[in-house]
């Protein structure tokens, strides 16, 4: 799996269409201080379904929105797409190449699309599960995340390596199936009283 290009538009500091090729090997963002570096990483964040503003260092969802300046006006939404070469079906999604988009408008509508289609941000982090990429993936390592990781709970710790390990997608699973059996235990409580009313 290899991610390919980055296209962001509206976001933060990229109010036109702006296309970032990664091709093989390493590639380095330089620029002053300011000029919209780790804008770039939090546009991956964000495409990939983060939902922590104070991740996004922002303050509201709204903020990711490029909001204008002197010479320009703010833009009305926000839109960034990842395209990846999942040519060896890292990802479990039957295409060799995978794009998934994400889209947010000042009236706080969002959407998600995975190869222009309409998904729901479930399907994007389950998509991304395991892969270590995903919304809480150890991929993109930010500043002060070394000392965080090194000062963690060892709970929290073991989530990192279960990611690696490629088992939160059991776990996930397992919580869900657990959600589900609880529901249907509270409706089995419930149906049963209404029978012992009816007898
Ligand atoms: P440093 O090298 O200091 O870490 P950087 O190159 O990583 O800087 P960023 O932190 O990516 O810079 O970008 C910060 C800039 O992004 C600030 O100038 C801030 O005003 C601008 N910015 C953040 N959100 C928006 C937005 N919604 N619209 C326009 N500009 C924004």
């Amino acid at each position: 799996m290899l991610i390919r290009s980055l296209e962001i538009q509206g976001f933060k500091t990229f109010p036109d269409k702006t296309v970032l090729q990664f091709n093989n090997g390493i590639t380095a963002v330089v620029g002053p201080n300011g000029s919209g570096k780790s804008n770039i990483s939090d546009a991956v964040r964000w495409v990939l379904g983060e939902q922590s503003v104070k991740t996004l260092r922002c303050t509201k969802m709204e903020d990711v929105i490029f909001n204008g300046t002197p010479q320009r006006k703010a833009q009305g939404f926000a839109e960034v797409t990842l395209n990846i070469d999942n040519s060896d079906r890292r990802l479990p999604f039957d295409k060799d190449e995978v794009a998934v988009t994400r889209r947010y408008y000042r009236s706080g509508e969002s959407e998600y699309l995975l190869n222009k289609a309409a998904v729901r941000l479930r399907d994007v982090n389950e998509l991304f599960m395991d892969t270590g990429l995903g919304r809480d993936g150890y991929s993109i390592i930010g500043q002060g995340r070394i000392d965080a990781i090194v000062s963690a709970r060892s709970e929290d710790r073991r989530e990192i390596f279960e990611e690696a390990a490629g088992i939160s997608r059991y776990r996930y699973r397992k919580a869900e199936s657990e959600h589900q059996l609880d529901a249907a235990e509270e409706n089995l409580v419930r149906l049963r009283d209404i029978l012992s009313e009816l007898e």
